[in-house]
């Protein structure tokens, strides 16, 4: 979270998802020099967005060092925590 970078982009997918009704995910790439990068995936619809193909915690040849996406329906219609399926999908990688 002190990386100005992720900070920028956890910001842009929340002003992005209010905007397109959309869930809007995304990974935290490491570079091979240390540094974060921070890759999108395709917008997903108001409660449901897809993974992108990922083996080995790897995406695009760089280690996968955390993956976020927006809730963007509202409490009490949407969940502001990490759903079932959220949790199903991270104990699974
Ligand atoms: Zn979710």
């Amino acid at each position: 979270m002190d990386d100005t970078l992720v900070r920028r982009e956890l910001k842009l997918a929340w002003r992005d998802s209010v905007s397109l009704d959309a869930e809007i995910g995304n990974f935290i790439l490491e570079a091979k020099d240390g540094t974060f990068l921070v890759v999108r995936w395709l917008p997903g619809t108001l409660d449901e967005v897809e993974v992108p193909d990922h083996y080995g915690c790897v995406f695009a040849g760089l280690k996968i060092r955390a993956a976020f996406h927006t809730h963007p329906t509202p409490f009490p219609l949407g969940l502001e925590e990490p759903s079932p399926d959220d949790l199903l999908a991270i104990r699974d990688d």
